[in-house]
C-alpha cells in the first residue's frame, strides 16, 4: 500500500513565490517551478522579459513548469507533504523543501522587522501631524482674535468720527481715546 498523505496547510505553507512571498495555499495565482528550483508566481513571472526566460531570482536562463497535480512525477514529488516518511529518503526533495522553508522564514522575519519599522514611522508621522494641527489651530485662533480686535477697533473708530456736513472736515465726536 502506498497511501499518499493528504496535503494540509501545515505542511505546504512553505510553497511561496521567492519574489513577492505570495502563498501557493491561497490559490489566487498560478505558481511555477524554475529549472534552477526557485518558485515564482505567475504575476512576478509576467514582469520578467519572457523572451529571455530568466529566473527573476537568480537571473539564470530557465524553463518554467506550472505547479499542479498533473506535473511530471519527479517534479511533483518535490512538493510531497511529508518527504521524510519515505522508506528511502530522497535528500534532493528534503533539501529543496528545507531551502524553501528557510527562505520563507527569513522573508517573514524581514517583513516583521519592516512592518515594525513602518508602524514606528506611522506613529511618528501621526504625532508630527497632530503637532502641526495644534500649531495651525493655535495660529487660526490667534488670527481670529486679531481680526476681532481689529474689527472692534475699526467699528469703534467709525463711531468716533462724524463728518461736518458743511465743511467736510472730520471732527472728533464723543470718545477720543484712540492713538495713531
Ligand atoms: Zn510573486
Ligand atoms: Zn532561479
Amino acid at each position: 500500500m502506498n497511501k499518499e498523505p493528504q496535503s494540509t496547510e501545515k505542511n505546504l505553507f512553505w510553497i511561496h513565490c521567492y519574489k513577492c512571498f505570495e502563498l501557493f495555499l491561497k490559490k489566487k495565482r498560478q505558481f511555477f517551478l524554475c529549472e534552477c528550483r526557485h518558485i515564482i508566481c505567475g504575476l512576478c513571472l509576467k514582469r520578467v522579459d519572457q523572451k529571455k526566460a530568466v529566473c527573476p531570482i537568480c537571473v539564470k536562463p530557465n524553463g518554467f513548469l506550472l505547479i499542479e497535480n498533473s506535473m511530471p512525477k519527479q517534479f511533483r514529488m518535490l512538493f510531497h507533504p511529508n518527504p521524510t516518511s519515505f522508506k528511502y529518503i530522497d535528500w534532493k526533495i528534503v533539501l529543496f523543501q528545507n531551502d524553501a522553508q528557510k527562505h520563507f522564514s527569513l522573508g517573514m522575519l524581514k517583513m516583521k522587522v519592516f512592518l515594525e519599522q513602518y508602524k514606528k514611522n506611522l506613529i511618528r508621522s501621526k504625532m508630527y501631524a497632530k503637532k502641526r494641527y495644534q500649531y495651525y489651530k493655535m495660529l487660526r485662533g490667534q488670527r481670529r482674535e486679531e481680526e476681532q480686535h481689529y474689527n472692534s477697533m475699526v467699528s469703534g473708530n467709525n463711531q468716533s468720527y462724524a463728518f461736518n456736513s458743511t465743511s467736510g472736515l472730520g471732527t472728533l465726536n464723543g470718545s477720543n481715546d484712540f492713538t495713531l
